[in-house]
């Protein structure tokens, strides 16, 4: 069946433990979804390709296809080693050419990005960060990550931002946790992710009540963290995501502590006055990620034309 309509787009939200599946055009039209287990890359994207080959039976062709996966991994079209996974503690899928996988099937425009960069494009186009030239999208949760939309376009650079392994301050005596990050142990990941909480604590963020200890020593890490992209790359807004970024009480303590450590240095009326609207979780909630794989589809179509 022949699509006449608009443009139907895939979407894939490449999770380490969940791939999540759609097709549609946008958050008021999604016309199927399906979540699949991350196994092995063969197994977790032969279940991709059949759930696209069976919309494109029930709906249409698509038009276009959008990844945005966990990393690290090869965004640059240019590069030999374009679409793949790059090495990571994931097990069985350094150097997956995933990408590849859905060439194999589908001749269409193919757009491949971080679960982050994939987030922030879709807030970018129907979330909190409509109308904005420069911003991030951070995640926190399992792991830390973060996408930044500058000046109009998704920052790449040499290979992708890694916003989630910067160096903060890290008090020993005040919190004497050694970090959980396989590569530097107290990074902002080893000290703040979702792992990590539970490492220190023992027990997940979500069971820790609002007035525990944790959250101000949390919130501190989120903070220099957020002063730190501030600072360096001048976002008109920064959006906190994910399953501990997502914590309604979280998100004060950071708007707080963020300002109190920039302490008037950045001489603009968002964060002086209103870190509330400066800081704030996304506007599509935990479809950020998947949303955005459409709007990366939608751009790789545009980009095409
Ligand atoms: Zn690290």
């Amino acid at each position: 069946m022949k699509n006449t309509q608009a443009p139907l787009y895939g979407a894939i939200e490449g999770g380490g433990t969940k791939f999540i599946c759609a097709v549609g055009s946008g958050p008021n039209n999604i016309r199927a979804e399906a979540r699949f287990e991350t196994t092995t890359p063969k197994e977790t994207m032969d279940h991709v390709i059949d759930f696209f080959k069976q919309q494109e039976e029930n709906l249409g062709e698509l038009s276009a296809i959008g990844f945005a996966c966990f990393g690290p991994l090869d965004p640059n079209p240019a590069s030999s080693t374009y679409g793949y996974i790059l090495p990571t503690p994931k097990s069985g899928w350094t150097n997956a050419n995933v990408v590849g996988m859905l060439r194999n099937e589908f001749d269409i425009p193919i757009a491949f990005d971080t679960d982050v960069n994939g987030a922030a494009l879709g807030e970018w186009r129907w979330g909190k960060a409509q109308g904005l030239q420069t911003f991030i999208y951070l995640t926190v949760g399992t792991g830390i990550g973060g996408g930044a939309y500058v000046e109009g376009n998704l920052l790449h650079g040499l290979i992708h931002p890694e916003m989630g392994h910067i160096l903060l301050r890290h008090d020993m005596e005040k919190d004497p946790f050694e970090g959980v990050c396989p590569f530097h142990g107290d990074c902002f990941e080893g000290l703040a992710s979702g792992v990590a909480i539970e490492k220190r604590w023992g027990m997940r963020g979500t069971l820790l009540t609002s007035d525990h200890m944790a959250w101000d020593l949390e919130a501190d890490y989120i903070a220099q963290a957020l002063v730190n992209y501030a600072l360096t790359l001048s976002p008109q807004r920064i959006i906190i995501g994910g399953g501990v970024g997502n914590l309604s009480h979280l998100l004060p303590k950071v708007q707080k502590r963020t300002r109190d450590l920039i302490n008037g240095y950045i001489q603009s009326p968002a964060i002086l006055e209103n870190i509330e609207t400066y800081i704030v979780n996304p506007g599509l909630g935990n479809r950020s990620g998947m949303l955005g794989a459409i709007a990366l589809a939608e751009q790789s179509l545009q980009r095409a034309s």
